[in-house]
């Protein structure tokens, strides 16, 4: 196999895989492959150091068969065309797998936020959505955060849009992921993290696994790091090791969650130079002795050079591609049950989706009701997987595969391939 080590190459290969596995016809392969939309623009915002930015930005439609758009804005100072392309791709098997009616989209602002203040970020992210408003909305492509954005960023797109327009709110849902003050959903922030641990219950139960003493490791506190571990520990589980940019955290015992999350508050979201646990360097982290693995940072972390340290029994994809089809045929082989990141971090786009439906219908949905139906999408999900897994002896990425390009496949053909 050739080396395969990006986000887009993994995209590209694991749906050449599912076409021949699923028999996909060559012209609808050719469909799904490429990207319906790419759009590359550049923007300048002032900073408040006098300065001129110079910002690109990539907005991607990968597929709106089963419904307009939908997909993240990732910030990081690497973002490329290419990611963003295999990122959109990987929305659409997404929304696919999870049952919701939209397509795959994603949108990267290459740009490093940490590197400015709260107000130059605004600056840069109003002056993204005036620009790229055109490509937004209800029935095109819904933004929401990922990587590098968040709900404070959500809320400033948000009222540029509805400024733009003369009017207090939008017509429709434009963005997802909103602060719940101007139209959010109670507990999206928390829905991918929570997602995660979700379908790791699901797979203890099958794989005869406890989760309370459950050791887990998690690589990224970020937002969807942060909430895996405070809901692995509301659900009994431990965890061991955290790492980051800035280093790694290892106890045994069980890091204190509750004073970790409020340490990373104070050091500007990183865990670095925490009391209470032993530091270790980043490279150690794919060797902890633990039984539940968690990626969830940026893609190909688990790659040929490091898959053969890992002694986790359960890998919970919480980063989207993190795992390089090298390295997934080795877990394969070394019998780790692997939860793919379409169905994993899944949980997101769903309650980005109630989100979607509670604007609609100006209505307010509590989160106790969002967490119940998150529970129990994920819950059903990952069961329709395991069990078409089973089914074909297939892997859990594979299965989420084929039935989540079977439903586009379905789709297309339910529309009719004519223009
Ligand atoms: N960025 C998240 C993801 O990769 C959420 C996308 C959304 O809610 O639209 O799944």
């Amino acid at each position: 196999m050739a080396i395969i080590n990006s986000v887009f190459k993994t995209a590209q290969y694991n749906l050449m895989q599912t076409a021949e596995r699923i028999g996909l016809e060559e012209n609808l392969l050719r469909k799904l492959a490429v990207p319906k939309e790419k759009i590359e623009q550049r923007l300048t915002p002032l900073l408040s150091n006098g300065k001129l930015a110079n910002i690109e930005i990539y907005i991607v439609r990968h597929n709106d068969t089963l419904g307009p758009s939908k997909g993240g804005i990732r910030m990081t100072s690497s973002v490329s065309m290419e990611e963003v392309v295999g990122l959109s791709m990987e929305m659409t098997w997404k929304t696919s797998l999870m049952g919701v009616p939209f397509g795959g989209g994603k949108t990267g602002i290459r740009f490093a936020p940490e590197t400015v203040n709260s107000t130059d970020k605004e600056v840069i992210i109003r002056s993204v959505a005036r620009s790229a408003k055109r490509h937004f909305g209800p029935e095109l492509y819904i933004p929401a955060p990922d990587m590098g954005t968040n709900e404070t960023d959500m809320g400033h797109i948000r009222d540029c849009i509805s400024y733009s327009e003369g009017t207090s709110i939008t017509r429709g849902c434009f963005v997802t992921g909103k602060p719940i003050i101007l139209g959010g959903i109670a507990g999206r922030r928390q829905a991918t993290g929570r997602g995660v641990v979700y379908t790791t219950v699901a797979a203890c139960k099958k794989l005869g696994l406890n989760i309370q003493g459950l050791k887990v490791a998690i690589q990224g506190f970020g937002n969807v790091g942060s909430e895996a571990a405070i809901e692995f520990h509301n659900q009994g589980a431990k965890i061991i090791a955290v790492s980051d940019a800035s280093g790694m955290l290892f106890n045994d015992k069980g890091l204190d969650i509750g004073r970790l999350c409020q340490h990373a508050k104070s050091n500007r979201g990183l865990i670095s130079s925490f009391s209470g646990a032993e530091s270790a360097s980043r490279e150690e982290f794919f060797g902890v002795l633990c039984d539940c693995l968690v990626p969830a940072a940026a893609g190909s972390q688990i790659t040929a050079d490091n898959v053969s340290k890992i002694k986790a029994k359960i890998i919970s994809e919480g980063a989207n591609a993190p795992t390089t089809p090298e390295a997934d045929e080795v877990l394969n082989d070394n019998g780790i049950f692997v939860i793919p990141d379409i169905l994993c971090n899944g949980g997101g786009v769903f309650v980005s989706y109630l989100e979607y439906i509670q604007e609609t219908q100006h209505e307010q949905m509590t989160e106790s009701q969002v967490k119940t139906r998150l529970y129990e999408k994920m819950t059903s999900c990952f069961d329709d997987v395991y069990n078409y897994a089973h089914d074909k002896k297939a892997t859990m990425r594979k299965a989420s595969m084929d039935l989540a390009v079977g439903r586009v496949v379905a789709g297309i053909k339910a529309r009719g391939l004519l223009p």
